[in-house]
C-alpha cells in the first residue's frame, strides 16, 4: 500500500514538473512571437516610409497591369486602376474604360515593354519613354525613366514598376551637353583664330621690315615714294588687324561695352560722309559718294561709336570692293526701327558667299587687303544693339549692306 502511494506521488510529481515545463515553454514561445511581430511591424513601418518618400512612382502590378499597391498618395482606393490610369495617361483618360482599352494602347511603348517583360519573365532597367499625361485639364509631355522588376509569387507573375519623371533632368543634361560642345568648339576656334592671326600679322609685318630695309638703300625719289606707300598701307592693315583683334577679344570676354546717349543721326551720318570723302580724295578711286538722310530731324538713343563703327566698316568695304561707280550711304525711319544702308554698284557677291559673309575670317576677294573680321564684328555689335544685319547683292550689279537698330525714344536709357 505504501509502495503504491509512493509510486502515485512520484507520478504526480513528474506530471507537475512536465506541466510547469510546458507552461514555461509556452510562455517563452509567446514572448518570442511577440518579439517577431514587433520586429515585423517596425520593418513594415520603415518599408512604408521609404515607399512613400522616394521621388518616383512605385507601382506593384499584376500581369493584367492592375495596380495592387502604390506610393501615389493622392489615391485613397485603387479601385481596379491600371498603370495608365494612375499615371493620368492621355490614352487611358480619353477612353471610357481606362488604361488598356484605347485604340492607341497596343502601340504604347511602355505597355509593350511591360508586356514583353511579363512574357519573357525578365526585368528591365532605366528605359526612357515619352509620357503624355493630363496635368489638370491640359495635356503635358513628360520624359519618364522606367524600371520593372519581375516577381513570381505563389506561382503568379507580378512586377514592381519604378517611374521617374526625368523631364527637368533631361533638359539640364541637354543644356550641359550643349555647353560642353560650345566650350569645345570655342577652344577649337580659338586655336584656329590664333593660327590665323599669327599668319595675318606676319604678312604685313614682313612687308614693313623688308621694304624698310630696301628703302634705306634706295637712291631714286620715285622708288622711295613707292616703298613708303607700301610700308604705309601695310602699317594701316596691321593697325586695322590689331583693332579687330582687340574687338574680337572684348567680344569673347563679354566686355564690349556700350554707352547709350542721344545721337543726332543726321549729324553722325554727315560726319561719316565727310570722313569717307576725305579718304576718297587721297585715293585713286573714282567713286561718287552720296548721302541719303531719311528724315529732317532724327535723334535716337543709341551708341554713336558702335553705330559709326558698323557704317564705317560698310563704307570702307564698299570703297575697297567697288572702286568706281556710285556709293549711297544713308538711313530710313521704318516704324520702330532705324534702317541704315550702304549701297554700291560694284561687282556684287554670289548667293553662296552671302550666306557666310558674317562669319569670322570669311573673305571672298583676297586680292584686296583685309582681315575678314569687320563684318563678323559688325554683326555682334548690331546683335547687342538689338537690331538685325544683312546684305543683298547681285553679281556684277552691286551690293547693299544694311542693319537696323531700335528707334528708342530719348527718355529711356539702356545699358548692355
Ligand atoms: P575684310 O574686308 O577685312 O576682308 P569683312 O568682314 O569686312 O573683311 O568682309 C568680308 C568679305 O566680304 C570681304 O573679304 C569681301 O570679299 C566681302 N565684301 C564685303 N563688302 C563687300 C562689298 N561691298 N562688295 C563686295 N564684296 C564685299
Amino acid at each position: 500500500m505504501e509502495a503504491a502511494i509512493i509510486i502515485i506521488g512520484f507520478i504526480c510529481a513528474v506530471l507537475i514538473i512536465i506541466l510547469i515545463k510546458g507552461r514555461k515553454k509556452q510562455l517563452l514561445t509567446q514572448t518570442a512571437l511577440k518579439k517577431v511581430i514587433n520586429q515585423l511591424n517596425e520593418t513594415n513601418h520603415i518599408d512604408n516610409a521609404i515607399f512613400c518618400s522616394v521621388h518616383a512612382y512605385i507601382l506593384f502590378i499584376d500581369s493584367s497591369f492592375k495596380v495592387l499597391k502604390t506610393n501615389v498618395h493622392t489615391l485613397d482606393k485603387l479601385d481596379n486602376k491600371r498603370v495608365g490610369d494612375l499615371l493620368l495617361c492621355v490614352n487611358g483618360k480619353t477612353s471610357k474604360n481606362g488604361c488598356g482599352t484605347s485604340a492607341y494602347c497596343p502601340m504604347c511603348p511602355i505597355r509593350q515593354c511591360i508586356q514583353r517583360a511579363f512574357d519573357t519573365k525578365t526585368s528591365f532597367k532605366d528605359l526612357r519613354f515619352p509620357l503624355h499625361i493630363y496635368n489638370g485639364n491640359e495635356k503635358k509631355e513628360l520624359l519618364a525613366m522606367i524600371s520593372g522588376s519581375y516577381l513570381l509569387m505563389k506561382g503568379r507573375p507580378y512586377m514592381v514598376l519604378t517611374i521617374h519623371d526625368i523631364t527637368k533632368l533631361n533638359k539640364i543634361e541637354e543644356e550641359m551637353r550643349a555647353k560642353k560642345e560650345a566650350a569645345e568648339q570655342s577652344s577649337v576656334s580659338k586655336s584656329a583664330f590664333l593660327a590665323n592671326m599669327s599668319h595675318e600679322i606676319r604678312t604685313p609685318l614682313n612687308a614693313i621690315v623688308g621694304f624698310s630695309d630696301i628703302l634705306a638703300s634706295t637712291d631714286t625719289k620715285d622708288e622711295r615714294m613707292q616703298y613708303q606707300e607700301i610700308i604705309k598701307s601695310n602699317a594701316n592693315l596691321l593697325l586695322q588687324l590689331v583693332n579687330d583683334i582687340l574687338d574680337v577679344s572684348k567680344i569673347e570676354a563679354g566686355m564690349l561695352d556700350f554707352n547709350y546717349a542721344d545721337v543726332d543721326i543726321n549729324l553722325m551720318l554727315s560726319d561719316l560722309h565727310q570722313q569717307a570723302l576725305m579718304k576718297l580724295e587721297g585715293s585713286s578711286s573714282s567713286v561718287n559718294l552720296v548721302k541719303s538722310l531719311g528724315a529732317e530731324n532724327c535723334v535716337a538713343k543709341t551708341d554713336r561709336v558702335r553705330v559709326s563703327q558698323v557704317i564705317s566698316n560698310f563704307l570702307s568695304n564698299a570703297m575697297k570692293y567697288a572702286a568706281q561707280g556710285q556709293i549711297t550711304m544713308g538711313y530710313e525711319v521704318r516704324g520702330d526701327n532705324l534702317y541704315f544702308f550702304v549701297k554700291d554698284n560694284g561687282k556684287g557677291i554670289s548667293k553662296e558667299d552671302l550666306s557666310k559673309l558674317f562669319e569670322r575670317f570669311y573673305r571672298v576677294d583676297r586680292t584686296k587687303s583685309g582681315t575678314g573680321l569687320g563684318l563678323a564684328i559688325s554683326k555682334t555689335i548690331v546683335d547687342k544693339l538689338g537690331g538685325k544685319i544683312g546684305a543683298d547683292s547681285e553679281l556684277e550689279k552691286g551690293s547693299t549692306f544694311w542693319f537696323t537698330i531700335p528707334y528708342v525714344p530719348s527718355d529711356s536709357v539702356q545699358t548692355v
